[in-house]
């Protein structure tokens, strides 16, 4: 009889196991937004009744540029991508005014996060960044057994002060997120300004600006002003948001050609995918989908808020495409969890935050007017029901 080449080996205790890093072993996975088919799944729903408001997703969809592009590129998939990206940094050169010697392109911004941490973290360094910060920082951190210096936050918002006293000798690497999921908060440039003023060049400031695109006009400021005096900055965006384009997963930095030398020897050789180069580039040259986009989540911030205001909740005021509400707690305890369950229940997955340590709020992304307004009748109906 053959041996199967898995079974007894999956209960078995794993030697390879044994040798994982401890700083591995200790590290919470991500937690994604749950996918509308697995909650289809679970609770015997029809797909299409069911609205995602969890992942910071653009609800109108793919750029009609992008969709083109894509379609053209599609006989091109036996070939591998070009490595050097070469045709989308020129087009973000073109958009950015930065040189493309000083652009990196990654598989979402993500992999870019991890570029960073990958070539400046390792045992006995430090990063910083703050409390209810993106939850990809930490998690880059601990996977190059670094130490995590989490800077309390000021009303949800990063304390750039205390972020820059917190640097000690170790740190090489600080995040800060502009807008920050999943607070929605921003910090004005000045703040940003006097902040590169006083952390050392030693330390690599990732300035993460994946929700830049949403900022109204009068908060709109241009960081690669920064670059030429602050070789120690690096820019991060992302085309999974505004761009309507987080399946393909790319996004790029901006950064001084020294460093960007540095990150590539950390990439891997093909990491953007041909479908994402081309979409990427045609994305960015599709300014009335952005325009759309930004309008759209304006109108449907001012739904949420008014809805809001109607059923007498508190919510921490968001420049992104989403806000966190605060669901009043009962008897002392905290019913975010309780209200997320009961809309997955009406078909609306929201986000819950208690990994961010904000165990009183959910995060809802900004839909289309129909849905907002499908969530905040589910919303309503759900707070009835656990107040009953
Ligand atoms: C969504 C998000 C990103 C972007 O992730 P991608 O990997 O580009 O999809 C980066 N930073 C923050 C703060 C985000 O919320």
């Amino acid at each position: 009889m053959t041996k199967p080449c898995v079974g007894p080996a999956l209960s078995a205790s794993c030697d390879p196991c044994e040798h994982v890093p401890d700083y591995i072993r200790a590290i919470a996975p991500y937690q994604p937004g749950k996918p509308v088919s697995e909650l289809a799944r679970e609770y015997g729903l029809e797909e299409a009744s069911i609205i995602k408001l969890a992942s910071n997703e653009n609800p109108l969809g793919l750029p009609p540029a992008a969709r083109v592009a894509i379609e053209r590129e599609l006989h091109e998939l036996a070939r591998y991508p070009d490595g050097n990206q070469y045709d989308l940094k020129v087009a973000i050169s073109e958009r950015t005014g930065w040189p493309i010697e000083g652009i990196v392109v990654g598989n979402g911004s993500n992999d870019l996060l991890e570029m960073a941490a990958a070539a400046l973290l390792a045992p006995g360094r430090a990063c910083v960044f703050s409390q209810h910060a993106f939850a990809v920082y930490p998690l880059a951190t601990q996977a190059r057994g670094a130490q995590s210096i989490m800077v309390p936050a000021r009303d949800y918002a990063h304390d750039m002060p205390a972020m820059a006293r917190a640097v000690t000798e170790t740190t090489r690497l600080m995040f800060v997120a502009n807008p920050n999921n999943p607070t929605g908060t921003f910090a004005p440039q000045g703040q940003i300004e006097t902040l590169l003023n006083s952390v050392p060049r030693s330390v690599l400031v990732v300035l993460d600006e994946a929700y830049n695109e949403y900022l109204p006009a009068e908060c709109r400021y241009d960081a690669t002003r920064w670059l030429p005096e602050h070789p120690n900055l690096m820019i991060v965006r992302t085309f999974s948001k505004v761009y309507g384009l987080a399946g393909l997963r790319v996004g790029y930095a901006l950064m001084h050609p020294a460093m960007a030398d540095m990150l590539n020897r950390v990439r891997q050789p093909f990491n953007v995918n041909n479908l994402a180069l081309v979409a990427a580039r045609a994305a960015l040259g599709d300014e009335r989908f952005v325009e759309r986009s930004f309008a759209l989540n304006r109108e449907g911030m001012a739904q949420l808020e008014s809805g809001f205001r109607k059923l007498s909740l508190e919510w921490i005021p968001s420049f992104a495409n989403f806000v966190s509400v605060r669901i009043p707690r009962r008897e002392g305890k905290p019913q975010a969890m309780v209200v997320f369950e009961q809309l997955l229940r009406r078909g609306v997955i929201v986000r819950p935050v208690g990994g961010y340590q904000m165990p009183d709020h959910l995060r809802i992304t900004i839909g289309l007017p129909q849905e907002n307004e499908r969530f905040l009748i589910a919303l309503r109906d759900s707070l009835q029901e656990t107040h009953a």
